[in-house]
């Protein structure tokens, strides 16, 4: 998509250091850290958000993580484990996050997942 940051970052048009990538996802750090680990897992393939992920339904999008392995989802979530591991994050803990529309303060429209770790975390969100 022409005005899509993260499909620019996906293009080599906007730069980002690449930390992973695969058939369908690319990992890089975020442009403002919030935690000592901050690392964005996109899809290559421009998708909006979580909600057009399956049938556009509410709960669709959970299921259709399982129908759609090993397309869209499956190498996200594949590439987030892999940079977590690298960070050393796995003897740790880590958290994955996926901002999904307003209530959720997502601002870049390509989804992305965000892998946070490096420190304790407080739960719930604010
Ligand atoms: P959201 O609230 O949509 O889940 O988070 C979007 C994230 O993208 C934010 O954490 C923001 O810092 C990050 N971001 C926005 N523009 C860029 C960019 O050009 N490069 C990188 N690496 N991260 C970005
Ligand atoms: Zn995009």
């Amino acid at each position: 998509m022409d005005d899509c940051i993260f499909c620019k970052i996906v293009a080599g048009k906007i730069p980002a250091k690449k930390l992973g990538e695969n058939e369908g996802a690319i990992a890089f750090p975020d442009i403002k850290p919030e935690m000592p680990v901050h690392i964005l897992v996109i899809p290559k393939r421009h998708l909006a958000s979580l909600d057009e992920v399956g049938d556009g339904t509410v709960m669709a999008p959970v299921f259709a993580l399982a129908a759609q392995d090993g397309t869209v989802m499956a190498p996200v979530f594949a590439l987030a484990a892999q940079v977590a591991r690298e960070q050393g994050l796995d003897k740790t803990g880590w958290r994955a996050v996926i901002n999904t529309g307003r209530d959720a303060n997502q601002v870049v429209f390509h989804l992305h997942l965000h892998v946070f770790g490096g420190r304790r975390m407080s739960w719930p969100p604010g």
